[in-house]
């Protein structure tokens, strides 16, 4: 099969990793992917947003299939664009369609097909400018932090979370302004749930589904998960206190209900579901759902998937997820994200990475790479992801840091602290 990723980051370097060492892979192609893709895959300059561009790529090179790393063409109707035209429609492309695609696409339709669906998640209610004094009246029902989300996409910035009631106004008013354009038109204020979160990703053809890895993930710069948020600074598969009873909740509360949910409202649906949560007392709650992995899970998630993904992914397409076996590694798998001094605020890019040829033992996954005439050059915040396998996280980890010890480049940075909550 010819095999098309889409995406440029550490996640679509993990999805051709583990598509190259499929037999089923005769072709494989990344766009526009990064120096990294590139020593397995053919890279193309193509924006994964420009369809008809996709689509003529997909004809010219005769692909088969077509996995969609970020939400912005799934949002944008992709699936959709190839469902409709004759020429495209029998390509096998992974991801949900528009409608599906807005389980990510609006906060307000997640809470809403939640709540049709009778999946637990934190209370909420949903304000557009018309009702700003409702929104406020609604702050002062609810105690403090008050959780104020932007409906649309924001790039991971459309969330806020306040102590102070005042300063909660101000800000919803701020958000409904136009604060984050028109992604926050529409605000969701929710309940504040207190617990420890996890991630928890389906691979679902519609009706059947398979529940991958766990993983954990650590969002801020800082350690002790201080200062800003980031794309993912690591993330640590599987999550030692996602137990068996936990994991049982897990699936008939919320994975079994969202997969009929979808199979209920005729939304097409062929593709991963990430779905954000939180424990509280032992109780899981939905935060967010995403309608594509994440990254940096990924790196720890694929990884330990034993059974050939394109098969995965075929049976996927083909409506059979019934019909194979899901084999997982039982060795945990964590990654380290190497960063560029300065993110998530300005940083300098073109800086040589040296070192990458002395690793061995981790998988090293390019994120924000260049090459240049055999130089790999930083070109982005999140530079490399360094996934290791242990018996359990905290060997794993070790081998993580011992390869980022190995690596340098001008202003590296790196949290040395990821798992720190899980002991
Ligand atoms: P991401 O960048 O992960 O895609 P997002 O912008 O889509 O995030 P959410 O995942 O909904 O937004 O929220 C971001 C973060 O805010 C969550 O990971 C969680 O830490 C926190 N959060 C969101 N909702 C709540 C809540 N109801 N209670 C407590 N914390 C919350």
């Amino acid at each position: 099969m010819n095999i098309l990723i889409l995406g440029s980051g550490g996640r679509e370097h993990t999805f051709a990793y583990k598509i190259s060492q499929s037999n089923k892979c005769s072709k494989l192609y990344v766009a526009p992917g990064n120096a990294g893709t590139a020593q397995i895959a053919e890279n193309l300059q193509l924006n994964p947003i420009d369809f008809a561009a996709v689509a003529n790529t997909a004809i010219e090179k005769d692909i088969d299939m077509i996995v969609v790393g970020p939400e912005d063409p799934l949002v944008k109707g992709i699936v959709d664009f190839f469902a409709k035209d004759e020429r495209l429609k029998d390509i096998q492309i992974i991801g949900p369609s528009s409608r599906g695609a807005l389980l990510e696409g609006s906060k307000e339709r997640a809470k809403e097909f939640m709540a049709m669906h009778k999946i637990p998640t934190a209370a909420y209610e949903s304000f557009s400018f018309e009702s700003l004094d409702a929104g406020k009246n609604f702050l002062e029902t609810l105690k403090p932090p008050y959780v104020l989300k932007a409906d649309g996409l924001a790039a991971g910035k459309g969330v806020l979370i306040i102590d102070d009631l005042d300063e909660a106004k101000k800000e919803l008013e701020n958000m409904l302004s136009g604060k984050f354009g028109a992604a926050s038109e529409k605000v969701v204020i929710e309940e504040f749930l207190d617990g420890i979160e996890l991630s928890v990703f389906v691979l679902t053809d519609g009706k059947n589904y398979k529940i991958l890895p766990t993983a954990k993930d650590y969002k801020r710069i800082g350690e002790g998960d201080t200062g800003l948020n980031t794309g993912g600074m690591g993330a640590v598969s599987p999550v030692p206190f996602a137990d068996d009873t936990l994991m049982q909740k897990i699936e008939d509360r919320i994975v079994k209900p969202t997969v009929n949910g979808l199979q209920e409202e005729e939304i097409d649906y062929k593709g991963f579901v990430f779905i954000g949560l939180i424990k509280v007392n032992n109780e899981p709650y939905v935060i967010e759902y995403n309608v594509r992995m994440g990254d940096p899970e990924t790196e720890v998630v694929l990884p330990r998937i034993k059974t050939d993904l394109v098969e995965l992914l075929e049976k996927t397409w083909s409506g059979e997820l019934d019909k194979i076996d899901l084999e997982i590694d039982e060795r945990s798998a964590t990654t380290v994200m190497l960063v560029s001094g300065g993110y998530p605020e300005s940083y300098q890019k073109g800086k040589e990475i040296s070192g990458l040829d002395q690793i061995e033992d981790s998988i090293v996954f390019h994120a924000g790479t260049r090459n240049e005439e055999g130089k790999i050059l930083t070109s982005g915040g999140r530079v490399i992801a360094l996934t290791s396998f242990g018996e359990d996280y905290k060997q794993a980890l070790k081998k993580s840091y011992q390869s980022a010890g190995m690596l340098q480049f001008d202003k590296m940075y790196f949290r040395k602290d990821i798992g720190f909550d899980l002991t």
